[in-house]
């Protein structure tokens, strides 16, 4: 082997804030590093997959559910996270993009995602009860928090994806 780069990584365990569920879409990473750290998150578990928070609200396959949710298991067991940040952005390809799917209005974009960030905290909340669930919404000028009442709201509009919450819940790993 042949050392490439000299640098020290701290050796200390730490204690995760938050782990973060959002799309790999480099055009919105500046802007999600700058809304954990104004949220207060300086130690994230980052699971930065295409689509975000959708692989737990409308998984293209239902492994991608497991995935995410066996990653904030782990988030929980190795650093003591008690708290989930979901992200959507604009004119996200999981989507079919803002000029595609939606045919480049922001609102229906926006409301369909306030219906998945509601599908989506229903279920973590049912898989891992007292966990803490953020929700935010990324797009070209900024970060908006999707407000509780506002995904409890959207989630009345889904709930025959989640009848019954405990018929969805995952059987917890052992830990
Ligand atoms: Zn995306």
């Amino acid at each position: 082997m042949r050392k490439v780069l000299h640098f020290d990584s701290p050796r200390e365990k730490y204690l995760c804030d938050a782990s973060v569920v959002g799309c790999f879409d480099n055009r919105f990473d500046t802007a999600c590093r700058k809304l954990l750290k104004r949220s207060g998150i300086a130690q994230p578990d980052p699971n930065k997959i295409a689509g975000g928070a959708k692989a737990l609200a409308s998984p293209e396959q239902e492994f991608h559910r497991t995935f995410v949710l066996d990653q904030i298991y782990k988030s929980i067991r190795l650093h003591g996270t008690d708290r989930v940040i979901l992200m959507l952005h604009s004119d996200c390809g999981a989507y079919g993009g803002l000029s595609g799917r939606f045919q480049g209005d922001s609102g229906v974009e926006t409301a369909h995602y306030h219906t998945e960030l509601a599908a989506a905290t229903a279920f973590l909340k049912s898989a891992i009860p007292g966990i803490k669930v953020e929700s935010f919404i990324l797009d070209f000028e900024g970060a908006w928090v999707v407000e509780e009442s506002a995904t409890a709201a959207a989630q009345g509009t889904t709930s025959s994806i989640f009848p019954d919450p405990a018929s969805t819940a995952f059987a917890r790993p052992d830990r």
